[in-house]
């Protein structure tokens, strides 16, 4: 579900929203209110946005063998088109070998 109403006015129409990064602009054109809206990742192949996330770390191989976690990616799976890549991962997970979408 994606209902998107104004907390201001209560309406559902009339909303205008600018994409901005990780964030969308959400401006109400019936009374003018503007508030953020964290971006809702979504599915490409069934666009759903119940998603799985998925923190992966980062590995960097630095200095011959050490291998040293230099950040997370997040990684969002979906739970119908890949339930089978979820269910891999429960099993063993091995940060790193799957590279991020
Ligand atoms: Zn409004
Ligand atoms: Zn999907």
């Amino acid at each position: 579900m994606d209902e998107l109403t104004c907390d201001n006015c209560g309406t559902d129409d009339h909303l205008r929203g600018a994409r901005d990064a990780e964030v969308i602009h959400i401006e109400c054109e019936a009374c003018g209110a503007t508030w953020d809206r964290p971006l809702t990742p979504r599915c490409p192949t069934c666009g759903d946005d119940d998603l799985y996330v998925d923190k992966r770390p980062v590995i960097d191989k630095s200095r011959g063998t050490q291998l040293s976690i230099v950040g997370m990616n997040k990684v969002y799976l979906c739970r119908t088109c890949d339930a089978e890549e979820i269910h891999r991962e429960w099993r063993h997970i091995r940060p790193g070998e799957h590279p991020a979408k």
